[in-house]
């Protein structure tokens, strides 16, 4: 096995730990999961199976830590679906923020509502890479950018009637996220539209325009920003946060794949590219689901033998992670060698797609 992350600091003492998890305690939901050495499977805190040792158990902060760690997901309380789905005491507060999304929330004012700000500031931060403001300002700019893209309002409309007080404020804050001011021309062009999909490998950046999904890769890797400046180039316009159709089909399929159910994508996508990397690209989409060919299988049948390198270079520029699948090339010896979103990513789609295609057991 390649798996490499370790596990990360806990806030928790396991005694906590182990007494919540003894209890059932649904306060903890989200907060820990738990490995059993002696099955090698990992849980919710609040899975109805019969409770392990202590000596048994090994705590995580995250179920992708319990992945990384070699633990399989428990077949009772399915641990990776409530990766991302907001734990009972935050219920309330997602809902006043989708009826109220201008309203400004202080600390005094989330006390009033029973909710500690330190663990709403880490839970936004575990789920959306962001704080809880952050995500509450992204909110109010991805409603005035809609408002303006869409005709329905001027810029300044848009800002007064999404909560921010001046325009000079919107500019600031839409400076803050696009990394320039908006502009009559930036909005002549539909902006691509940008989201965060979690998946049980960690949250996934994905782009999209009406006609195309043009960018899918983990949220972590560090080629992101250089991605997303190139898709920015091909497509002269900006970025915006939100939502279409295209990418809830995006997020289904991926669920759908994520649970083994779904071996290909259907959900349309473009990738411009030099002719080499359309090439590259094209012969990689084409390798089925739970198998693997090697940099040199791959660069003779694109009639470029000697080009092992460039192959590799294209299939780092990949922009589709899992969609178009680089993950399945390997070295000629049939080790992994490198990954856009980590090795140890690679190695879990390959184990996972080669469990998946299994014939099921009579
Ligand atoms: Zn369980």
């Amino acid at each position: 096995m390649l798996f490499m992350k370790t596990t990360t600091l806990n806030l928790l003492s396991p005694d906590t730990m182990y007494r919540a998890l003894c209890d059932r305690d649904s306060e903890y939901e989200g907060q820990f999961f738990v490995g059993v050495k002696t099955t090698g499977i990992f849980c919710r805190p609040t899975c109805p199976a019969r409770k392990p040792k202590a000596d048994n158990v090994d705590f995580y902060r995250t179920a992708l830590d319990a992945l990384s760690a070699g633990f399989r997901p428990c077949k009772r309380c399915h641990p990776l679906e409530v990766f991302g789905v907001a734990p009972e005491w935050l219920r309330d507060l997602l809902e006043q923020v989708e009826s109220e999304p201008n309203r400004r929330w202080t600390d005094t004012e989330l006390r009033t509502c029973n909710i500690e700000p330190s663990r709403v500031r880490r839970w936004f931060k575990q789920h959306h890479g962001m704080t809880f403001h952050a995500y509450l300002r992204t909110r109010r700019l991805a409603n005035a950018m809609g408002q303006i893209s869409t005709g329905n309002s001027d810029t300044i409309g848009a800002a007064l009637a999404n909560g921010y007080e001046s325009i000079s404020g919107f500019r600031e804050a839409f400076k803050n996220w696009f990394g320039q001011p908006p502009t009559k021309s930036r909005f002549a062009a539909q902006p691509i539209l940008m989201n965060r999909i979690l998946t049980p490998l960690g949250p996934m950046v994905v782009a999209a325009t009406d006609a195309n999904i043009c960018l899918l890769e983990f949220a972590d890797r560090r080629m992101l920003e250089t991605q997303l400046t190139r898709v920015q180039k091909i497509y002269q316009t900006v970025f915006a946060p939100g939502t279409n159709d295209l990418i809830s089909q995006l997020e289904l399929e991926l669920k759908e794949y994520f649970a083994g159910d779904r071996t290909g994508f259907s959900v349309s996508y473009s990738a411009p590219g030099s002719e080499f990397q359309t090439r590259v690209w094209d012969r990689l989409s084409k390798i089925p689901y739970g198998e693997t060919i090697s940099y040199a299988q791959l660069a003779s049948e694109i009639g470029r033998p000697a080009a092992q390198r460039a192959v590799g270079r294209a299939n780092g520029d990949n922009r589709f992670a899992i969609l178009i699948p680089c993950h399945r090339v390997i070295r000629s010896d049939g080790t992994l060698s490198g990954y856009g979103g980590g090795l140890w990513r690679k190695q879990w789609l390959l184990n996972h797609e080669l469990e998946s295609s299994k014939p099921a057991a009579a």
